[in-house]
């Protein structure tokens, strides 16, 4: 069975066709600059070169056009007819209340998805673009939608309740939701491999770590808590993103920087974070480069960083009341030996103790922790596609 991943973003459109009887990539891609001039699709077959086509896509659905075009290409498709495909997986942001799992897609679906856009305004209006441009250019195909935060609607109340007055949470649904959540149930899944453990049986930290970033607590499976929150804002110190801080300090902005509710929430989403305290960039290898050079505040974003996640890896010890492993995922979890080292530095308290030569290590699945670690210690390279392709293969056979 193949299986088209769809991910759309406002203006960019990501895919990936996998052959499910090896999971194998058949093919990939991202669309940019949908919309706006100079749209660009760059596509890679098998392990053909990449190619760029670079004509007009007024829109999401011209944009899936150009991608079936490509994926069925003479000389740089991966399948000869679209036939082929069999299926359609897409990301979608938020399901609110309304998914723990993953669903096929039909009439109700997109109308409890649409009731969710007041939740997500930025991103389920082009998922559901994509969802509905993807059923005109192939109305036979079944399709599945997978949700950011269907992983994490296991937490118990006391951790999704804000302390606001309860009515907020009965007129507006405004609650902790979680997102990442594709990524941290394939990191868990495959850390229960690694460790040659039942899931069920494993207290897990997952440390989601990239431009955005979260940290999961699971349990036996079910997330118990999560850093992020009503809006992927909360948490920990992101690329962009200032994470938790005092919800005062909003309104002392306004108040004296002058801000309106829409520079606020640019100032916060977009300014802040590891960009915000570095002033340098907002990519952590932009950061690490500055900082080894001897850049203060560089050098000072990084750690306010790795103290963040640190805070959370102990505070969700406690909230599962032990924990057997931690997992570092996503660009910088997969990639940083140095932020991993410094965020497990003082952790041996709780059994966690990182070797530093089993630590050297980049992009693929390690236990990174001490032979006596009470603690396991992994790098496991997320892949939400494969989770999505297989979340559709289940639902639509
Ligand atoms: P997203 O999917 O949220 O855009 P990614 O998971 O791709 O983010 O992570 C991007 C981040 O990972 C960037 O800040 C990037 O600098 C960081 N990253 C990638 N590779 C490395 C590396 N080798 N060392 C340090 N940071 C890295």
């Amino acid at each position: 069975m193949n299986i088209l991943v769809i991910n759309c973003g406002s203006s960019s459109l990501k895919y990936q066709l996998l052959d499910m009887s090896d999971e194998s990539v058949l093919a990939n891609g991202l669309v940019e600059r949908i919309g706006i001039d100079g749209s660009r699709l760059k596509h890679q077959a098998h392990d053909d070169d990449k190619v760029t086509i670079e004509v007009p896509m007024k829109d999401h659905k011209e944009a899936l056009h150009q991608v079936l075009a490509a994926l069925t290409d003479k000389n740089h498709g991966a399948i000869e007819s679209l036939d082929a495909i069999n299926a359609v997986g897409h990301r979608v942001v938020h399901a609110g209340e309304k998914y723990a799992e993953s669903v096929k897609i039909d009439d109700d679906v997109i109308a409890a998805l649409e009731a969710c856009i007041p939740l997500a305004p930025l991103h389920n209006p082009p998922n559901l673009t994509g969802i509905k441009a993807m059923q005109e250019l192939l109305p036979s195909l079944p399709m599945v939608a997978v949700f950011d935060t269907a992983f994490h609607q296991t937490m118990p109340p006391e951790a999704y309740v804000y302390a606001l007055p309860y009515e907020y949470y009965e007129k507006h649904s405004v609650r902790r939701y979680g997102f990442h959540g594709t990524s941290h149930r394939y990191v868990v899944d495959r850390a229960a491999k690694l460790m040659n453990k039942d899931l069920k049986d494993l207290k897990l930290i997952s440390c989601h770590l990239g431009n955005g970033a979260s940290v999961a607590a699971v349990d036996g499976g079910k997330v118990m808590d999560t850093s992020m929150g009503f809006t992927p804002l909360e948490g920990l110190v992101m690329g962009t993103r200032c994470g938790d801080m005092d919800p005062a300090i909003t309104t002392f902005l306004m108040e004296n920087e002058d801000l309106d509710i829409k520079a606020l929430d640019t100032v916060m989403n977009k300014k802040s974070g590891v960009l915000g305290i570095s002033g340098v960039s907002s990519d952590f290898r932009d950061i690490e480069g500055a900082a080894s050079e001897g850049n203060q505040r560089a050098q000072l974003a990084l750690d306010v960083f790795d103290r963040r996640v640190k805070k959370y890896v102990a505070a969700y010890a406690a909230i599962l009341g032990g924990v057997d492993g931690v997992i570092f995922t996503a660009g910088l979890g997969e990639n940083s030996a140095s932020n991993r080292k410094s965020i497990c530095e003082g952790l041996a308290f709780m059994g966690i103790e990182v070797d530093d030569q089993k630590n050297n290590v980049r992009g693929k699945d390690a236990i990174i922790s001490k032979d006596n670690s009470k603690v396991t210690v992994m790098v496991i390279p997320t892949n939400e596609e494969l989770m999505i392709a297989r979340d559709t293969q289940k639902l639509v056979q």
